[in-house]
């Protein structure tokens, strides 16, 4: 079997670097054809040169520019070159690890080209669940396989049953590091307190939306749109060990669940070597030795996000699109330190009542709503009203 080709999109992020791990084990299986970071051009160096890469790419043009005048093979910029990238005829398999809205459009691209996607990025779904799946329709040879731990599971325990014979999907969220916080603590959240995740290991914005719940919040969204099953069968609970990485609630009374110790090596490799399991050299469960696993409901008058988010879900259209945008900006102002932890949820309620919230019917229209969101956020958290 020739190896698959692949295209590794934030290369230089938390996925990008569980990726290249799994990358390693496979060399007979995998190939990388392209690379692309956001502005990390300093750090793809030494990922060019260990896999031989041909193609790079950088959002950022100035760090494509940099990149190119050190780089020999050849250097894409911008969202267009993002999209010339992944649409590439050298290109199979795109591994999407972008963070934020940026990785929307290239996810897109490539189910229009008939690629199969590992989708990491999950803003994807959230700003543009229903023209993904219109795209998927469309071009039939296209597909997605989710790679997000919690999407990841529930697609195994699937295994290709059809939405009509799911009651619900339970996703299983580790509560983040304010779990057991009183609510009357929040206010004194420090960026340092909200950084501290208990189990996972990721990047500082997915950090800070699982202290918020908002990870868990755009999971939902996520979730609706892959699976195709409703807002009300999509549940959250609380798990504090991350061990159970979400589940399955078939009509037949069984409760599918997958399990393993958390590395986001697993479920990346699932998405790549789908529908085959190959080795990998992960920690095992010794489930006697962890003796106990803790279920909770989740607080949603403690982690508002969580309920903004089935809210925006409901509505549907441009909102989920508008939710995820206005998050955007308050973490990355909550990171600069220029607004509070519990000022988060406030921001992201008061731009979604101002929004003219409408249905999503071409990419453009999330772009907007996408733009208006950020600029309403910003002026909303920066006047302080
Ligand atoms: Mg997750």
């Amino acid at each position: 079997m020739s190896p698959k080709r692949i295209a590794l999109l934030g290369a230089t992020g938390s996925i990008g670097a569980s990726a290249l791990k799994v990358l390693r084990q496979h060399p007979n299986r995998f190939h990388i054809a392209a690379v692309a970071v956001g502005r990390q051009w300093e750090k793809l160096l030494p990922i060019l040169e260990e896999f031989q890469i041909p193609v790079a790419a950088a959002y950022d043009p100035e760090a494509a520019d940099a990149l190119s005048k050190v780089f020999k093979g050849k250097v894409l910029s911008g969202m267009e070159g993002l999209l010339s990238l992944v649409s590439d005829a050298s290109v199979d398999y795109v591994l999407n690890g972008l963070v934020g809205a940026i990785g929307c459009r290239p996810t897109l691209e490539a189910l229009r080209c008939g690629k199969t996607v590992g989708l990491a990025n999950k803003e994807s779904m959230v700003m543009a669940g229903g023209l993904i799946n219109a795209a998927l329709k469309k071009h039939p040879e296209s597909a997605i396989i989710p790679i997000d731990s919690e999407h990841s599971a529930v697609f195994q325990c699937l295994a290709g049953r059809p939405a009509s014979e799911v009651e619900s999907i339970e996703l299983t969220a580790s509560g983040g590091p304010f779990r057991d916080w009183p609510e009357e603590k929040f206010d004194a959240i420090t960026k340092s307190d909200a950084l501290k995740h208990p189990t996972w290991v990721m990047g500082e914005k997915i950090t800070i939306d699982s202290a918020t719940l908002m990870n868990k919040g755009l999971e939902v969204i996520e979730a609706h749109y892959l699976f195709g099953v409703d807002f009300d069968n999509v549940r959250v609970v609380i798990h504090p060990k991350s061990i159970v990485h979400s589940m399955v609630q078939f009509r037949d009374g069984s409760l599918m669940a997958q399990l393993g110790c958390p590395d986001m090596q697993v479920p990346i490799q699932y998405a790549l070597a789908y529908p085959e399991r190959l080795s990998l050299q992960v920690p095992r469960l010794n489930l006697a030795e962890i003796g106990k696993l803790e279920f909770f409901s989740p607080d949603m008058d403690k982690f508002p996000c969580l309920r903004l988010a089935y809210e925006a879900g409901r509505k549907g259209g441009t909102a989920p699109a508008i939710l995820n945008a206005a998050n955007e900006v308050a973490v990355a102002l909550f990171l600069e330190e220029k607004i509070r932890f519990v000022e988060i949820p406030k921001i992201l309620e008061r731009v979604l009542e101002r929004a003219s919230i409408g249905p999503l019917l071409s990419f453009d229209e999330a772009v907007a709503a996408d733009a208006w969101a950020r600029e309403t956020a910003r002026e909303l958290a920066l006047s302080g009203s």
